[in-house]
C-alpha cells in the first residue's frame, strides 16, 4: 500500500508540472465563455489580417485567474506574431524598456502584466512608443544631456492589470481595444473543468464538474486548482482518477472550502469585520492590519468575489458585511469540519 502511494504521489508531481502548459488554451475557438469579448477580438484581428497591419494595442482588466494572460498568448498565436512577456514592476527604468521595445520585430506582441505598477518615468516614456512606434531617450544630465531616437517596428502592446482605476488615462486612452473580463458563470467553469479533467486523464461526470465550478469563485484558474487537489484526493484515497460527488464533498471538507466557493481566508475577513467592526464600515487599510495581509491582496484578489457574491458592500466609508454572512458564517460551521 505504501508503495502504490508512493509511486502514485510520483506521478502526481510530474503532473503537476506540466498540467498549467497542458490545460492552457491556444487557440481562440479553445477559450470558453467571454462570448462578447472573443467576438470582437476576433474581427479586430481578422481586419488587421487583412490589412496586413499589427492589431492595435489592447488592455484587459479584471481580477486574477480570469485569462488575460492566456487571451494574450492566444492573440500572439492567431496573429502569427511573437510574444513577449514582461510585468510593470519588473521593468525598472526606462533603461531596461529599450532593449525590449528595440528587439520588437514587425507585428509583435508584447504583453505587459499589472501594467498599473509600471513606474511613471517608465510609463511616459512607453507613450511615444505606443503612439507612433518612437522612443527618445536621453542620457547625461544638465548641459551634456543628449536624445537618442529610437524607430521601433510596429508592434502590439498588450496589458493587463486588476485595477484599471489605477491606470493613469492618458496610458488609459492609447490603448484602442479594451476589455474588462468579468467572473465566469458556473456552467462555463464546468466546461473548462471537463477539459481540463479529459487533458489530465481525470473522470468527472457533469453534475460534479458543477458542482465544482460553483466552489471555484467565479475563475477558471481556481477551477483548475481545485480539480488538481480533488485529483490528489481521488488518487491518494481511492487509487483511480475517478470523481463522484461524495469524493468531491471529502475534498472540499478537508480544503475548507465551502457551498458559496469562500475559503477560510475569506471567511476569516468576513468574521472579522463581524466581530472587531460590528459588521463594517470599516476602511481597507485597517482590515488588512488587522488580519496582517496586504491592503493590496484583500483589494485584489479577495475582494472582488465577495463583492460579486453580495457578502461585502463597499461603501464611502469603507467595506461592510450584508446580511447574509452572518447566516453563512454558521451554516459553514454545520457542514465544515473546524
Ligand atoms: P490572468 O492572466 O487573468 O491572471 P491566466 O490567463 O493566467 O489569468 O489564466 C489562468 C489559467 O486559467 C490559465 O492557465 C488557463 O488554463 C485558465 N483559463 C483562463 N481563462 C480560460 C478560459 N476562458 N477558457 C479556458 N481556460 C481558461
Amino acid at each position: 500500500m505504501e508503495e502504490l502511494k508512493r509511486v502514485i504521489l510520483n506521478q502526481q508531481t510530474e503532473e503537476d508540472q506540466v498540467v498549467d502548459i497542458s490545460v492552457r488554451p491556444h487557440r481562440l475557438e479553445e477559450f470558453v465563455g467571454q462570448k462578447e469579448l472573443v467576438a470582437n477580438i476576433q474581427v479586430a484581428i481578422q481586419a488587421a489580417k487583412e490589412r496586413g497591419e499589427p492589431l492595435e494595442h489592447v488592455l484587459f482588466s479584471g481580477p486574477p485567474g480570469l485569462g488575460k494572460t492566456t487571451l494574450a498568448n492566444i492573440i500572439a498565436y492567431e496573429m502569427g506574431a511573437r510574444i513577449t512577456v514582461t510585468s510593470g514592476p519588473a521593468i525598472e527604468r526606462a533603461g531596461d524598456f529599450i532593449g525590449i521595445l528595440t528587439n520588437l520585430e514587425k507585428g509583435d506582441v508584447l504583453f505587459i502584466d499589472e501594467i498599473h505598477r509600471m513606474s511613471k518615468t517608465v510609463e511616459e516614456f512607453l507613450y511615444p512608443a505606443m503612439e507612433n512606434y518612437k522612443i527618445d531617450f536621453i542620457v547625461d544630465k544638465g548641459p551634456y544631456a543628449k536624445t537618442i531616437n529610437f524607430n521601433l517596428k510596429p508592434f502590439t502592446l498588450i496589458g493587463a492589470t486588476t485595477r484599471s482605476g489605477l491606470l493613469a488615462s492618458p496610458l488609459r486612452d492609447r490603448f484602442g481595444i479594451f476589455h474588462h473580463i468579468d467572473f465566469y458563470p458556473p456552467q462555463e467553469l464546468a466546461q473548462i473543468i471537463g477539459n481540463s479533467a479529459k487533458k489530465l486523464g481525470v473522470s468527472i461526470d457533469s453534475d460534479c464538474a458543477l458542482e465544482l465550478a460553483r466552489r471555484s469563485r467565479g475563475t477558471p484558474r481556481i477551477a483548475n486548482r481545485l480539480l488538481r487537489r480533488v485529483r490528489d484526493f481521488a488518487q491518494v484515497t481511492r487509487g483511480k482518477l475517478l470523481i463522484d460527488l461524495v469524493l468531491l464533498e471529502h475534498a472540499m471538507g478537508k480544503l475548507k472550502i465551502d457551498k458559496e466557493g469562500l475559503d477560510e481566508f475569506d471567511r476569516k475577513i468576513l468574521s472579522v469585520i463581524v466581530e472587531h467592526y460590528q459588521g463594517g464600515p470599516v476602511g481597507i487599510e485597517a482590515l488588512a492590519a488587522t488580519i496582517n495581509e496586504e491592503a493590496d491582496t484583500i483589494a485584489d484578489v479577495v475582494e472582488p468575489y465577495l463583492l460579486k457574491m453580495g457578502f461585502l458592500r463597499r461603501t464611502s466609508r469603507g467595506r461592510e458585511v450584508t446580511d447574509k454572512v452572518k447566516k453563512h458564517l454558521l451554516d459553514v460551521v454545520s457542514y465544515l469540519p473546524r
